[in-house]
């Protein structure tokens, strides 16, 4: 919702698939996405070990880049029987330049004859009004899946082919993405924030 009180809010990233899908979620609220790029903002640097930090560390620098409040978000494969990796280097698994291809091929290799095996897909989502914000309004999901050994699918990015749903009998990258949005670790956890904002304006319309 674009209109006279709407609030400015930058999002630390670089991905134009990832504006759209926020801002569908949170087109109730009044709120006027900007990707951080639009305003000339330099993705941060991901230094912390966990999902929660690498988002709120992005949500920090855009918000102290731009003046704006700033939501961010970190996802990422985890399979727990290989102690959680590719986890937060789910993107430079392989190396720093790493494609896909590449990831999933390293993953293959580390997995061996243990597949399918357990793995799911993280997010989470970070709002804040300020850099120093002491309360950020943090959503977190997760999609439970199976990585397995053949690729299926041609849809999505990243670990699609292998993520299988068993529910489905399919990959995600076999998914529609309406559908993949639907039940994805992303959808979940725009859908989270949506609701989480929507009860935090009501909180504070109630304190006023
Ligand atoms: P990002 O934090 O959303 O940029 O995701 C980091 C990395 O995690 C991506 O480069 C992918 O390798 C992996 N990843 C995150 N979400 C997905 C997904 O929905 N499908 C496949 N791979 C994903």
């Amino acid at each position: 919702m674009v209109g006279e009180s709407s609030t400015r809010v930058v999002v630390a990233t670089g991905n134009t698939g990832k504006v759209r899908e926020l801002a569908e979620a949170l087109a109730r609220l009044p709120f006027e996405l900007v990707a951080q790029g639009a305003l000339g903002i330099e993705a941060a640097p991901e230094t912390a070990c966990t999902f929660l930090e690498n988002a709120l560390g992005k949500a920090r620098h855009a918000a102290a880049e731009s003046g704006l409040p700033a939501i961010a978000d970190d996802s990422g494969l985890v399979v727990p029987a290989l102690g959680g990796v590719p986890g937060i280097h789910s993107a430079r698994f392989a190396g720093a330049a790493a494609t896909d291809a590449d990831n999933n091929a390293k993953l293959l290799r580390e997995l061996g004859t243990n597949m399918p095996c357990a793995a799911y897909f993280t997010c989470c989502l970070i709002y804040i009004a300020s850099p120093a914000d002491p309360a950020p309004i943090v959503a977190t999901a997760r999609w439970q899946g199976q990585i397995i050994s053949s690729p299926r699918g041609s849809n999505g990015f990243g670990y699609d082919p292998h993520f299988l749903v068993p529910t489905l009998g399919k990959t995600s990258a076999q998914l529609p993405l309406a559908e993949k949005n639907r039940l994805s670790h992303r959808g979940q956890a725009c859908r989270q924030l949506a609701a989480l904002l929507a009860e935090n304006g009501r909180t504070r319309a109630r304190q006023r």
